[in-house]
This record gives C-alpha cells, sequence and structure tokens, in this order.
C-alpha cells in the first residue's frame, strides 16, 4: 500500500495561522474572482485579498470587540470593483463558513462567542459595502445628471435650430427622452424610453402624463409640474416610480424641463429619465441583509435599535413598551441535540414570535444566541406590553416537534416600559437584561417588570461580583471572631470565625452581601480556604498564648461549594498539619439545608473529616425542615439552633409551644449524643431559660458581637480570672 504523496511545493502546515489565513483567502477569491470585473489574475486577486483576511481574523479576536474593520472590508470590496450582489452574498458565506474554521482560536474564546462575533462582522461587511455601494451610485447619478443636463441644452439648441442634428441625439441617447405638450399628451419618445416601459410605442406615446400618478410618489412631484407648465420654473428633478403596461413598476430618476419658443413663452415640457430599478432592488436587497438575521430572517441587533431609537426619540406621550426574552435552558438543547437542531429550533420559536405581534407599531427581532426581543409603540404600551409578554409565553408553550421528538420550550421575560424621551437605548436595553434575569432567576417560564430599585441592586450585586476575585488578592477580607460560651459556667470555650469584606467604595460588607456571590462564581473555594487557614491559624496562636485555658476551639463556617470540592479533606488535613492544630480543636458548620437529601457520596468526606476527629455542626437547624430521623445518618456531632427559636423566647412569658419544641429537640439530640448550641442570645433571660432547657453552649449579642480577635484573647483571660 503506498501513502500518498505530499502535495509538492506546497509545505502547508494545517496548524500555522498564517497558512491557515491564506487557506482562508484562497476559498475566498475562488468564491468571488469570478463575479468580479476586474484585471487582475486568480492568484493576484488573492494576494489582494489576503490582507482584508487578516484584518477580519484580527477583529475575530480584538479586544474590546470592534466590528468596524470589517465594514472597512465591505467599502474596500466595492472599491475594488466586487459590486455584483453575488459578490457580497458569497463573501458573506465564505465568512460565515470558514472564517471561524480557518481563523478562530478556541483557546481564547469559546465558539459560541466566536459565532456571535462573526455574525457581527456579517453585518458590518454588509454594512459596509452597502454604504460604498450607496456612494458610488450617486457619484455615478451625479455624472448622469450632468450628462443629462448637457442633453438638455443640447436638445433646446436643436429645436430651435435643426431638427436632424436633434433627432440623432434623441434616438441615440442612452437615457429615456419624451416630449409632452403643455396639456401633458406625449408627442415624442425615443427608444429608450420605450424600453423601459415595456417595449411598445403605444404604451407610451400618445398617452397623458398625469395617467402616470402613483401612490408611491414624492408628495410634491405633481406641484412640481404645475410650476413647470406656468412657466414658473424650468426645471425638476425627482425620483419617480411608474407602472408598465404589464403592471410592474419601473423606477427612475426623472429630470423634467420645460421648453420655451423664442419669444420665451412655455411650449413643451421634456423628460429625461434614467432607469434605477434594478439599482433600487440592490438596494433593498443589500440594506434587507444588513437589517436581518440570516437564520431566522427577523430584524437584526442593527434594525431593532433603530427602531428603538425611534420610539425613544417620538414626541410628547409617545410611550413605548419592550419584551427581552430569552430561551430557559436552551444551551442544553444545543448541546445535547446539536447546533442544526438548536438552529431549527430558532427558526420555529422567531415563526412563533413574529405571530406574537403582529398589530401595527409592535416588530419581533432576534438580538443573538437565542435572545429575542418585542417592541411595542402603542400608546397603552403598558398594558400591551404585558399582553406581548403574555403571548410569547403562550406561543411557547406548545411543543415544538424536531426530528420526531417533542421538545418544551420555555422563556423568561422581562418587560420594561415608560414613556419616550427619557432614557436612551442601551439603558433600555440593559433594564430588560437585568429584568430577563430577575425572572429567569425566579425559575423561568414567566416574566418580570423592570423596578428601578431591583435594577440598581443587580447593578451592585453585579459590581460585587466582579470585583471579588480581585479583592481577595488585594487582601480585602478579615475576620471577626465570635465567642462561644459554656451554659454552664458561661466560660468561654471556643469562637466562630465570622468573615467580612473591607469594599474601598461600600465599606464593610457582611458575608450575607457577598458569600452567595462567591458561591455562585466559583470564588468561594479560595476563600474558604483562606478563612479556614487564617481561622486555624488564629486559634493555634490562641491556644499557645493560654496553654492553661484548656483546648480553645474555632468554628469555621463551609458553604454547599465548598463541601462538594474534591479537595475538601485534603485540604482541610493540609492546614491543620501546617498549623499545628489537634483536628479536635476544629468545628466545620454546615447548614442543614446543605444537607437535605445529601446521598453517600456527599457524605462521604464529612464522614473522613469526623473520624479524624474533626467536630460538624449542623448550623441554622431548624430552618430546613430535614427529617430528624435522618440526623442519626450524618457525621455531626453538634445541633446549632436557629435564631429564630432564642427569639421565641424574647416575650415574657416565653411561648409555650417554642419552648416545648427546644426542649424536644434538646432531648433528642442528647439521646443521638449530639451537643446543641444556641445561636442569638440576646439577654440573660434567654441564657436562662435555655440552659434550663438543657442546650450546651450558646453564642449572642448576649456575651459579645463578633470582634477582633484580640477581644476573645481579653476574654480568655477574664474567664481565666
Ligand atoms: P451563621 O453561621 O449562622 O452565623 C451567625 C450569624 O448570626 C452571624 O452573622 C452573627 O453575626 C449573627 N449573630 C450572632 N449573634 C447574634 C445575636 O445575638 N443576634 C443577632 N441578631 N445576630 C447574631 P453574619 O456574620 O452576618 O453571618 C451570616 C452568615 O454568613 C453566617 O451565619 C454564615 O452562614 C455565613 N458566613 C459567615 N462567615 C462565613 C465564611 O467564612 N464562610 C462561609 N461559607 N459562610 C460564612
Ligand atoms: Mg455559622
Ligand atoms: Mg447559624
Amino acid at each position: 500500500m503506498s501513502v500518498p504523496a505530499r502535495e509538492s511545493g506546497s509545505a502547508a502546515d494545517p496548524d500555522d495561522p498564517e497558512d491557515r489565513l491564506r487557506r482562508f483567502a484562497t476559498i475566498w477569491s475562488r468564491a468571488i474572482f469570478p463575479v468580479t470585473a476586474t484585471s487582475m489574475t486568480r492568484s493576484e486577486f488573492e494576494r489582494h485579498l489576503l490582507p482584508w483576511a487578516r484584518e477580519l481574523s484580527d477583529a475575530l479576536h480584538g479586544r474590546p470587540f470592534d466590528p468596524a474593520p470589517a465594514q472597512r472590508v465591505g467599502a474596500a470590496l466595492v472599491a475594488a470593483h466586487c459590486t455584483d450582489p453575488d459578490a457580497l452574498s458569497r463573501t458573506l458565506g465564505v465568512v460565515e463558513s470558514y472564517l471561524v474554521l480557518y481563523c478562530g482560536r478556541v483557546d481564547q474564546d469559546t465558539a459560541e462567542d466566536l459565532r456571535a462575533r462573526c455574525a457581527r462582522l456579517q453585518h458590518a461587511l454588509a454594512a459596509g459595502f452597502a454604504q460604498a455601494l450607496r456612494e458610488r451610485t450617486l457619484a455615478e447619478q451625479e455624472a448622469i445628471a450632468r450628462s443629462a443636463l448637457a442633453a438638455r441644452s443640447f436638445a433646446e439648441q436643436a429645436l430651435h435650430a435643426t431638427e436632424a442634428r436633434f433627432r440623432a441625439v434623441f434616438d441615440g441617447a442612452a437615457i429615456g427622452i419624451g416630449i409632452a405638450d403643455l396639456d401633458g399628451n406625449v408627442l415624442e419618445v425615443n427608444e429608450t424610453l420605450t424600453r423601459m416601459f415595456g417595449g411598445l410605442e403605444h404604451h407610451v406615446r400618445g398617452r397623458n402624463v398625469t395617467e402616470w400618478v402613483h401612490p408611491e410618489d414624492a408628495p410634491h412631484v405633481w406641484k412640481l409640474y404645475g410650476e413647470l407648465i406656468r412657466g414658473e420654473r424650468d426645471h425638476f428633478r425627482v425620483e419617480k416610480p411608474f407602472y408598465r403596461a404589464d403592471g410592474t413598476i419601473l423606477w427612475t430618476n426623472l429630470t423634467v424641463s420645460l421648453l420655451r419658443d423664442a419669444e420665451g413663452l412655455p411650449q413643451y415640457t421634456l423628460a429625461l429619465m434614467e432607469d434605477t430599478t434594478e439599482r433600487r432592488l440592490l438596494n433593498l436587497r443589500l440594506r434587507y441583509e444588513a437589517t436581518h438575521d440570516a437564520l431566522t430572517g427577523l430584524p437584526n441587533r442593527t434594525l431593532f435599535f433603530e427602531r428603538l431609537d425611534k420610539a425613544l426619540a417620538a414626541g410628547d406621550g409617545a410611550r413605548f413598551g419592550l419584551c427581552y426574552l430569552d430561551l430557559d435552558g436552551f444551551k442544553a438543547i444545543n448541546d445535547s441535540l446539536g447546533h442544526s437542531a438548536g438552529d431549527r429550533l430558532l427558526v420555529e420559536v422567531a415563526d412563533r414570535l413574529q405571530g406574537c405581534a403582529t398589530r401595527p407599531g409592535e416588530m419581533v427581532a432576534r438580538l443573538g444566541g437565542d435572545e429575542f426581543v418585542a417592541l411595542t409603540t402603542g400608546p397603552d404600551s403598558e398594558r400591551e406590553a404585558e399582553e406581548l409578554a403574555h403571548r410569547i409565553l403562550t406561543a411557547l408553550s406548545t411543543p415544538i416537534r424536531l426530528d420526531g421528538r417533542e421538545l418544551t420550550v420555555r422563556g423568561s421575560v422581562g418587560i420594561v416600559e415608560g414613556p419616550a424621551g427619557e432614557r436612551g437605548s442601551a439603558e433600555v436595553l440593559r433594564s430588560a437584561d437585568i429584568t430577563m434575569y430577575r425572572a429567569k432567576s425566579a425559575g423561568g417560564n414567566r416574566f418580570e417588570r423592570a423596578d428601578p430599585e431591583a435594577d440598581a441592586r443587580a447593578i451592585t450585586r453585579h459590581g460585587l461580583t466582579t470585583a471579588l476575585p480581585a479583592a481577595l488578592d488585594r487582601g480585602e477580607f478579615f475576620i471577626e471572631y465570635q465567642p462561644l460560651v459554656h451554659l454552664g459556667d458561661g466560660s468561654v470555650h471556643g469562637a466562630e470565625a465570622l468573615v467580612r469584606w473591607c469594599h474601598p467604595q461600600h465599606g464593610v460588607l457582611g458575608p450575607d452581601r457577598f458569600i452567595p456571590l462567591a458561591e455562585h462564581t466559583g470564588l468561594i473555594v479560595p476563600l474558604g480556604r483562606w478563612v479556614l487557614q487564617e481561622a486555624v491559624r488564629q486559634a493555634r496562636f490562641w491556644q499557645r498564648r493560654h496553654s492553661d485555658g484548656g483546648p480553645l476551639r474555632i468554628n469555621v463556617n463551609l458553604s454547599p461549594t465548598q463541601l462538594h470540592h474534591p479537595n475538601l479533606v485534603a485540604d482541610t488535613v493540609d492546614v491543620l498539619e501546617r498549623s499545628g492544630l489537634e483536628p479536635a480543636a476544629l468545628c466545620l458548620e454546615v447548614t442543614e439545608s446543605a444537607l437535605i437529601g445529601a446521598d453517600e457520596d456527599l457524605l462521604k468526606p464529612l464522614r473522613q473529616l469526623a473520624e479524624m476527629g474533626v467536630d460538624i455542626a449542623l448550623d441554622d437547624f431548624g430552618t430546613g425542615y430535614s427529617n430528624l430521623a435522618n440526623l442519626r445518618r450524618l457525621p455531626v456531632s453538634i445541633l446549632k439552633l436557629d435564631r429564630s427559636f432564642t427569639q421565641g423566647m424574647q416575650q415574657h412569658p416565653a411561648d409555650p409551644v417554642d419552648l416545648k419544641i427546644v426542649e424536644g429537640i434538646v432531648s433528642l439530640a442528647h439521646s443521638l449524643e449530639l451537643a446543641v448550641t444556641v445561636e442569638g442570645v440576646e439577654t440573660g433571660a434567654q441564657a436562662e431559660q435555655l440552659r434550663e432547657l438543657g442546650c450546651d453552649t450558646a453564642q449572642g449579642w448576649y456575651y459579645a458581637r463578633p470582634g477582633a480577635p484580640d477581644r476573645i484573647h481579653a476574654l480568655l483571660l477574664a474567664d481565666a480570672v
């Protein structure tokens, strides 16, 4: 068997970015060279494309992302005579299929990012192409207008001079020429004009110009015509549509001039017309491509922002309503069924959405990915936006059939509604986005209305989330310690470590403000490790200083993500060994809710730690409705009764039901050999009551608020005395 020889001379390396870029340029030139009017050879043309390919590739990875280079590439195509509409659609096709393939570096960006960027580059390219072509067309029109003017003055002279010479101009002209009398009767037309109208002379000659009123006429056309035949003006120029005999529409650039006799009295009108039908169609098509989503055919981001800007700029009393939709769980569908199924699903969703917004003033657009928007601009937009959201969710509720399966697609909608003229489009969209996320976190398949306070909270939350990682590096976190006290003799028996964030702008933030965010982003793992290290180090320090005061214990909170982390046991052992603290002096607090329904896999690390001697406490016990019988199964040695029980004891006399419950829990805990700690003890009366009920240790403001480590030190000294 022979190995096929490598193509001689081509030392192409499939991994070399330069080679891949050249491949891309080759494919591109192959696609558009045949539709380009150029004097270059194929390979010259390919070299010509290479720098543009590089611009596209660089733009694809640019940070921050900027699609402007693609717009320049679009314009450059026009400058290089690639003006055929096919050249554009082929270019867009090549970019769509090959740019990410040959120039994408997936190690830097996710495939999804690259696709989104690629789509925006295509839009920019199409926009640049359309703009350049429009400018070029205008320049050409100017040239034609100049020659038309020359023809007109020539025609004027000819009328006054030799009929024969006039005929020559008239018949040979590349633009349509017609002459009518002042009553509008068409007397003469040339070949070109006849051809424009479909080829039969009697369709034009002998007709009256007033028969050519067209519904799309510019409003002033007929006023200008009136002024012309009355001799009040010498010519006018307009863009005007005509019906051909077969009903199709002819678009023209029309110049009408007044011909006067030797005395200067109006005598005839002379019309010069240039057929712009095709150019107009091309422009419409380019505009369509630049403003519509290629996959679903819906208006795209560009067109949506145009409309939104217009709605927001509308005058007094105008209102707008915006529904921002994001499909729930679309990524999972895409990942499991493949992108082509995902695409078909989006097309179906787009069709359904389109059917939801058919009233005047309503529009639906696709912003990208699985994000859609619907806009309404009626006077009663408050009610209409909500109805629109209802219609959208209802339209999605029927399952979608794909490849013989029924898929249920749901969505989350954020509604922003309000008067025009107050906010810019970016602000409105951001609010809609935040509101949509609120709908999503509330479980999805619903809509929420924007609320400025919730927006502000979300923005702060977002700010805090993004600042978290740097805060850990900059050492902005610190720990306060709150003593744990023996209820029997009131001696300090340990302390709970409670983390705080000293934020440069917001001041000191409590854990409730940032632990959920750290949990959400995964930063809780390094943060939790830092708290553990720091707290264990501190405990070891206290022990050394108070070797006589018995072992002092340290409680550290663990969040659910830390519980699931594979290195939990190894990290904890490492921290203990480095500091020299014995495992029995450490207590890890896990909330009851994190352990509800936990299986053996999740419990295993905790069991290992417990076997080493580390205490595990069930924090906030009594808030999670866990099955008491379940307690036996958990590797837990301490119950921390939630603050809510202690609060029930504040009133006099204490709520008897609360007392009974606490008594029951304590006796159950003791029968399972669990110690009971109570949280949130704020008064001496509470402490006394809880002691009588048999609780072992307590924590609360009555003894001390959480504070700096040397406060614990001072309390221990006081105890020793
Ligand atoms: P927790 O573990 O139940 O901590 C007890 C909370 O009750 C602390 O709030 C403490 O300041 C407060 N507290 C103590 N005594 C009293 C009292 O007498 N009355 C009242 N009203 N409150 C009292 P903090 O510091 O805001 O902590 C809130 C929660 O944040 C903690 O609840 C814990 O779940 C979490 N947390 C704190 N530090 C960490 C940490 O390092 N890692 C993790 N994962 N979570 C932490
Ligand atoms: Mg705790
Ligand atoms: Mg607690």
